[in-house]
């Protein structure tokens, strides 16, 4: 993973010419003045941990183990929203952890927390690396330093129960290599996030992640039906039936609890037979309102595809538009929708049909796999074209909310209007991105000229689609989390007894505080 970005060095490309010169026109976007900074230019603070703590956390994991070079120090720094990659490509490591740890099994895990309780010492669980909400930063006041706990060595798959289709997995395993192992058994997680390629199951779980085929699969803590989690005051186990009436689901108190209760050591998931087939498809709205209402109408009559997701006009626009086209950005593609479906050859059949027809009904254009296929081949690309356009001098950042079916017009404009108030002419396309019979949530993407402090220019363009978000009803995430970038918002919208309860479970849990400070809890 790049140290400053996205994915696979070699993957790194320059903008072509003609989108520069079209940003340039469009946006004002200017080459910045200086270039990002490179890994060997940086250095992280002094680190701050004594000798003794580290020889007791390399007593719990093993000497080679215990990462203290800044290079590893650097790669545990923070996560991958575009303010992360900023102050990165800035030079600003100042967030880096002190040492990076990587146990190897529950019990090592078990005990670099009892190490690190008794030396107050702050743990950040670390996964994939990919949160986009600053889920990674912690707090270090108070603490004697800040490990990273890097799971990454936890990856096997452990058991597969192929009557009661559930696998126990380790959470440092990454989804691809996640999907090959249930593969060679003939089944599949079926989860798909934009971050696939690097985020990591225990990761998928902590910040309550869903992928592009939640539509058939569900989101990831649906697929969960048991967990093992490692907290200073000891093991939890939890789920040992699919559903149950014996008290609260306490699965549920892990699922996006984003480190700060607990370290998830275990997961058990359901799991679904491999697809015999794979079709996407697009097909053509007039307008964005018109998509919503059929989207709806899908998911609350079913039966629904796999993929369903719905561009706005702009997200379709520029989406369809190829580089040397792209000044006709004024034509009207209307609203693009993706409609996918995995499974047995009779079941994907039926399902196609029966989609086919409300959306044909309600005044959708087929389009053919084309478009489908081109989403498909494309689907884990855009983090890539995100460096390309920090280089380029754009910032493009996401965000993502959910309300319900009634409430999506006016949360959908009251986005838009907060993000153009505040960065004066952006380009802000969307997507409903993930629907159910009750609601849907809306994937906002957004483009504009780095101002001299694109940090500072973002975070106040955050807080403005934050505010509007809460004003019009939506949650403040739908499948990033909270981290530290969601708090403030977080907090309203689970009221001050909300507020008590998360603490009361973290002080149950983590009466130091050590796990993940400053993350998902609200300050008082
Ligand atoms: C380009 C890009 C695209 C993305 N697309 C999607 C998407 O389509 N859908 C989606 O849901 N999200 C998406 N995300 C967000 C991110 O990938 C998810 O939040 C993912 O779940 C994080 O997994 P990770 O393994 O990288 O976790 P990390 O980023 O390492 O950690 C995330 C949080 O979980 C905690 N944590 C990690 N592992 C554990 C553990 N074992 N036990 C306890 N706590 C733990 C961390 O402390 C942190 O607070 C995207 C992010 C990027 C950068």
């Amino acid at each position: 993973m790049l140290w400053s970005g996205w994915g696979d060095p070699v993957r790194a490309s320059e903008l072509p010419a003609p989108v520069r010169r079209l940003l340039a026109d469009l946006l004002g976007v200017r080459a910045p003045e200086s270039p990002a900074v490179t890994l060997d230019e940086v250095r992280p603070p002094a680190p701050a941990l004594p000798a003794s703590v580290l020889d007791a956390l390399s007593s719990a994991v093993g000497g080679g183990h215990v990462r203290l070079d800044d290079e590893a120090r650097i790669r545990h720094t923070r996560g991958k929203s575009t303010p992360d990659l900023l102050r990165m490509r800035a030079g600003d490591v100042s967030d880096a952890p002190d040492a990076v740890v990587l146990p190897g099994s529950h019990a090592e895990v078990a005990e670099v927390l009892r190490v690190c309780a008794e030396h107050r010492v702050a743990v950040v669980p670390f996964g994939g690396g990919t949160s986009v909400v600053g889920g990674l930063a912690a707090a270090r006041e108070g603490f004697a330093g800040v490990v990273a706990l890097d799971l990454a060595r936890l990856d096997r798959l452990v058991s597969l129960d192929a009557e009661s289709m559930v696998a126990e997995l380790e959470p440092g395993l990454r989804a691809p290599r996640a999907e090959r192992l249930l593969a060679e058994h003939g089944f599949t997680l079926g989860h798909f996030p934009q971050s696939f390629e690097y985020a990591t199951l225990g990761g998928f779980a902590a910040a309550r992640s869903s992928g592009q085929a939640s539509a058939g699969y569900g989101r990831f803590d649906d697929m969960v039906v048991g967990l093992t989690v490692a907290t200073p005051r000891g093991t939890l186990d939890l789920g040992r039936a699919p559903k149950s009436a014996a008290g609260p689901d306490l699965r549920q108190v892990i699922l996006g609890s984003e480190g700060a209760f607990g370290v998830i050591t275990s997961l058990r998931l359901r799991v679904r037979p491999l697809p015999e087939v794979r079709v996407y498809e697009g097909w053509r709205f007039a307008t964005f309102p018109a998509g919503v209402a059929t989207l709806r109408r899908v998911a609350q009559e079913g039966p629904a595809p796999t993929v369903l997701r719905l561009s706005d006009e702009t997200e379709t626009m520029v989406g369809l538009a190829r580089p040397e086209e792209l000044g006709t950005l004024a034509s009207e593609p209307g609203c693009l929708v993706i409609a996918g479906y995995e499974g047995t050859a009779g079941d994907v059949a039926y399902r196609r049909e029966c989609t086919g027809a409300t959306l044909s009904e309600m005044g959708g254009v087929p389009l053919g796999p084309e478009p489908g296929e081109k989403w498909a081949h494309g689907r884990y690309s855009a983090p890539y074209l995100r460096d390309s356009l920090l280089a380029a001098g754009a910032t493009v950042e996401t965000l993502e909310t959910a309300c319900f079916w009634s409430g999506l017009p006016r949360l959908y404009e009251a986005v838009r209007r907060a993000l153009t108030a505040s960065l004066g002419s952006p380009l802000v396309m969307c997507h409903v991105s993930h629907v159910y019979a009750t609601g849907a949530s809306l994937y906002f993407t957004v483009v504009t000229a780095q101002s001299d402090d694109p940090v500072g220019q973002w975070e106040a363009a955050k807080r403005a689609a934050n505010d509007a978000i809460g004003s019009a009803g939506g949650t403040i995430s739908h499948h990033h989390g909270v981290g530290r970038d969601h708090l403030g918002a977080y907090a309203p919208e689970i009221g001050e007894l909300g507020v008590a309860v998360l603490r009361g479970v973290k002080e149950r849990l983590d009466p130091d505080g050590i796990l993940n400070p400053g993350v998902l809890i609200p300050e008082s």
